[in-house]
């Protein structure tokens, strides 16, 4: 199957020509002539599948079939929700990268951490696209600085995710702005009972297009654990790194401060890595990719919020330091590797503390992944389990003995504007005095 086939105006074909796409993946095969036919549709896709250009690109084509007026401001005619503003700024790229040939269409990313008022103003010059995170939208609609009483299509991407981030009130909220009569348009890693009930509140008969098995990580990951002792974890990934001769990895932490301090501790061991998380500043987040992207540092340091909607193409390694709380943030993480067809590994770094974490994973990608213990990094079996202290959103951290009892996870521009508050009891699983056994 060849783009072509697809049904694509010319300027669309030729921007992905210039992308070096020669075939539409699985999703862009099914899911744009679906949404050029104007069908609501709920696509189950997890990131490096090719979604973002299986809903870009149909999109674009329908605006451009009906161009908006020559005079008077452009009214919003499709909004994309996504969960973060690394996601929203990619989206937005992408709407700009495939519609560069077409007549002009416009485009904007809002989302916060940034100014307000510089979004005013563009809003004010008019949008036909607007990618936006929810929690800022609702800022600008409550100013009534946006109007989306012309929206024609609403995309959710990443619909999982939002709803991990405590996000479902927002988007409930966001809904009631927009026209009844409208396409939607709705992507998830995962389709949880969740997403399948707000999906029925507001879709009209959506297609169902699933790519990779539900709650599957995708076949082309390499996945491994390394059983190890926590206080041992650190340099255990140092020796990966450096034995592997690693040039570029995605480090996932629970915590900010955890990220913080492993890029730290990495960077005093001759590696040369940074952070990325909510805290950082964006001109700090983007500068950081940017280094990343371009080889000068080796070893990117994340949290999930932040990574999310990071398109770093082939990206060969991926370690979970820490195993995220919510088992469907694994699945979101080692989707960072093996992309787009490439292969990729994720190594998953895994103490005694997490075992009941591992196999809440195992169990939802209905897989057991590999154990392999690195010659050198044995398991003391005299270490038991201690309990992992938890913050917002299902994060977790675990607590330094000597410090005070206390939430991890400080409400950031881009955190959820209600916790999740789905982390609850589970975590008891991970407390019992137990050590390390498969
Ligand atoms: P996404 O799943 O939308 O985040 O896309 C993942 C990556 O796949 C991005 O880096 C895209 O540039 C790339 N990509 C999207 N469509 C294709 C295609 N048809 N052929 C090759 N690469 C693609």
């Amino acid at each position: 199957m060849s783009f072509s086939a697809l049904g694509l105006r010319a300027e669309l074909l030729l921007a992905v020509g210039e992308q070096g796409y020669t075939t539409p993946t699985p999703i862009q095969a099914q899911a744009i002539p679906a949404v050029l036919a104007g069908r609501d549709l709920m696509g189950g896709a997890q990131t490096g599948t090719g979604k973002t250009a299986g809903f870009t690109l149909p999109l674009l084509h329908r605006l451009a079939e009906q161009p908006s007026p020559a005079h008077g401001r452009m009214p919003i005619r499709a909004l994309i929700l996504v969960p973060t503003r690394e996601l929203a700024a990619q989206v937005q790229a992408s709407v700009f990268t495939y519609g560069k040939h077409l007549p002009k269409i416009r485009s904007l990313s809002v989302y916060g951490g940034v100014g307000f008022h510089p979004q005013v103003q563009a809003l004010k010059r008019g949008i036909d696209i607007l990618v936006a995170t929810p929690g800022r939208l609702l800022d600008h609609l409550s100013q009534r600085t946006v109007d989306l009483s012309k929206v024609q299509t609403l995309v959710l991407d990443e619909a999982d995710r939002m709803l991990d981030m405590g996000f479902l009130p927002d988007i409930r909220k966001v809904l009631a702005y927009l026209p009844k009569q409208r396409q939607n348009l709705l992507f998830s890693a995962t389709f949880s009972d969740e997403i399948k009930r707000l999906a029925d509140g507001f879709m009209h008969d959506p297609l169902l297009i699933e790519v990779a098995r539900r709650n599957a990580a995708a076949e082309l990951i390499e996945q491994r654990v390394c059983p190890v002792d926590r206080e041992r974890k650190k340099d255990l990934l140092a020796h990966l790194i450096t034995e592997g001769d690693w040039q570029q990895v995605l480090v996932f932490t629970r915590t900010k401060h955890g990220a913080n301090n492993l890029a730290e501790k990495l960077v005093k061991s001759g590696i040369r890595a940074d952070a990325i998380h909510g805290n950082k500043s964006q001109p700090a987040r983007t500068r950081a990719l940017a280094e990343f992207k371009a080889g000068k540092i080796k070893v990117l340091v994340a949290t999930d919020i932040a990574a999310r909607g990071l398109d770093i193409d082939e990206l060969p390694h991926v370690v979970n330091f820490e195993l995220p709380h919510v088992a469907n943030d694994y699945v979101h993480r080692i989707g960072r590797t093996g992309r787009a067809g490439s292969s990729g590994e994720a190594i998953s770094l895994v103490c005694v503390d997490e075992l009941g974490l591992l196999r809440d994973i195992e169990r939802l990608t209905k897989r057991e992944i590999r154990k392999e213990i690195v010659p050198g990094f044995e398991i003391d079996p005299r270490i038991k389990a201690e309990p992992i202290v938890q913050g917002k959103r299902g994060q977790q951290q675990r607590r330094p003995s000597n410090a005070p009892r206390k939430a991890a996870g400080n409400r950031g521009q881009n955190a959820p504007r209600q916790p999740a508050g789905r982390a609850g009891s589970k975590n008891s699983r991970d407390s019992g005095r137990r050590s390390f056994a498969y």
